[in-house]
């Protein structure tokens, strides 16, 4: 059974770069009726955030990707984890990751070391200023069994590190980048158990990747250069290797390095937004990825389906907010009135509610602006002309192939007319209103644009036979009569 796992720190929250790895990995298992696992990796309580794990979730459940197994809810301040292979908070596996490291050290595949703070401080100003590469020493590595017992005896605080082969290749197929080799001399000594007796992050995931059955590792390229360090893990203990897949880097338009710097990261950002999370979910699924031809719409069930990991670009993946904007208009232009109006409701706080105002009218107001807006949160800012008509100048309601005096007489005539027309249907409406501007021997704009003008205050907006629909039949002809006033 294919497993693939998320195993984000809790240090913030949902980056769209983690979004894009959590998916990639719940694609992988979702297309082979695998588990796609949540496991948070919270050895490093420093930097831990209050509130990380549950945004996290929110975020990922949002994008309809769950885990299934795993850290799979929070609810009151609690942790709930789903599956027989847990925990899965690496801070209540302390002690498995303990026995990992003195099967190490039995074995000779790792060891004590006593290095103090300041002494591997002065070494790196060493390296630093000789211009040589940054690493440990290896001042501890080959330490006699008398004087480690006797630092033991001393209760001297130690740590433990890897002791990684100065000699020879370490080689892995990456699934995206091919062939990967790394020279071991250039491979650190890393710390595997820290003088506190927490495990660094790779004792802890190389131990959890292998008890949690996880068969294809996938993550950031910022974690290639630790893979070395982790095959040979698997190695020592003997156990059999997962597949690994390194993620290319998400750029700015310039190619630097995605930041907070130039926009929003945050998943959650893109919620508040009003971003839909199928737009945010095909977008980030094209962040080195494509089907090999021209198609770009893609549900979560069709990326299931036709994704590889195979056809993930090498490169870096740049990050361009107006796809994303289009998928969004795309994904609004899908949707229902209805369905609309329901999922920009919060973005209106409680003013439908105040308006009394039932759902079906306000889908109908929604329906004006649904597709010209790129996001829910436009909604309200675009439809606000509906519940207040905007102030605006006499200037506005003339048409450019028209007079003041004209557009005084189109208003008061139709003022009188509209009184008797019934306006619930927009496509009567327009019909009788073309009709009534034959009849009475004028243009369509000399009638029509301040009519809309009238009814929307505004220089642009949707068609006047939309706009008088979805007002109250008073409220037209109170719009008509304050245009009137203004000319
Ligand atoms: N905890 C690591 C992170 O937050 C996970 C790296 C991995 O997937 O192995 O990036």
């Amino acid at each position: 059974m294919i497993r693939t796992r998320f195993a984000p720190s809790p240090t913030g929250f949902l980056h769209v770069g983690g979004l894009r790895t959590a998916l990639y990995a719940y694609l992988v298992a979702k297309q082979n009726n695998g588990k796609f696992i949540l496991r948070v990796e919270d050895t490093d309580q420093k930097r831990s955030v209050e509130g990380a794990i549950p945004a996290i979730l929110e975020s990922l459940n949002w994008a309809d990707i769950a885990p299934d197994e795993g850290v799979v809810e929070f609810e009151n301040n609690d942790v709930i984890e789903k599956g027989e292979y847990g925990p899965y908070l690496q801070s209540k596996r302390l002690k498995i990751y303990e026995q990992h490291a003195n099967i190490l050290l039995e074995k000779g595949f790792a060891y004590y070391c006593f290095c103090t703070a300041e002494r591997l401080e002065e070494c790196r100003a060493k390296q630093s200023a000789a211009n040589r590469p940054m690493g440990y020493d290896g001042h501890c590595r080959e330490m006699d069994v008398a004087e480690i017992k006797k630092n033991l005896t001393a209760g001297a605080p130690y740590t433990v590190r890897l002791k990684m082969p100065k000699t020879g290749m370490t080689e892995f197929n990456d699934l995206i980048k091919g062939k990967v080799s790394f020279k071991n001399e250039l491979v650190d000594d890393q710390v595997l158990l820290k003088t506190d007796g927490f495990p660094t992050y790779h004792l802890a995931v190389v131990v959890d990747d292998h008890l949690m059955a996880i068969t294809h590792v996938i993550r950031g390229d910022e974690w290639l250069p630790s893979t070395p360090k982790h095959i040979y893990l698997y190695e020592c203990f003997g156990w059999e290797k997962p597949m690994f897949a390194h993620l290319p880097l998400l750029l700015n338009a310039n190619k630097s390095k995605l930041s907070k710097r130039q926009g929003d990261v945050a998943v959650g950002d893109y919620v508040k937004k009003g971003y839909l999370p199928e737009a945010l979910i095909n977008f980030v699924a094209f962040l080195g990825w494509n089907p090999g031809d021209d198609r770009e719409i893609f549900s979560l069930a069709e990326l299931a389906k036709e994704f590889s990991l195979e056809k993930v670009n090498k490169s870096g993946a740049v990050f361009n907010l107006e796809k994303l904007d289009w998928y969004n208009k795309y994904y609004l232009r899908q949707l229902s009135n209805e369905q609309v109006a329901e999922l920009a409701l919060p973005f209106f706080g409680n003013k439908i509610k105040d308006l009394r105002l039932k759902i079906e009218d306000f889908a109908n107001v929604i329906g004006l602006e649904k597709e010209r807006v790129t996001t829910l949160a436009e909604l309200p800012g675009a439809v606000n002309f509906i519940f207040e008509l905007p102030d605006y100048p006499a200037e506005m309601l003339v048409f450019k192939k028209s007079t003041t005096e004209e557009a005084k007489k189109v208003l008061g005539e139709l003022l009188v007319w509209l009184e008797k027309i019934d306006l619930k249907d927009k496509n009567d409406l327009e019909k009788q209103v073309i009709q009534w501007i034959k009849d009475n021997g004028y243009t369509n704009g000399a009638v029509l644009w301040p009519l809309r003008v009238a009814l929307s205050g505004q220089d642009k907006s949707p068609g006047p036979f939309e706009i008088a629909v979805v007002l109250d039949k008073d409220e037209v002809l109170r719009r008509i009569q304050v245009a009137l006033a203004k000319v």
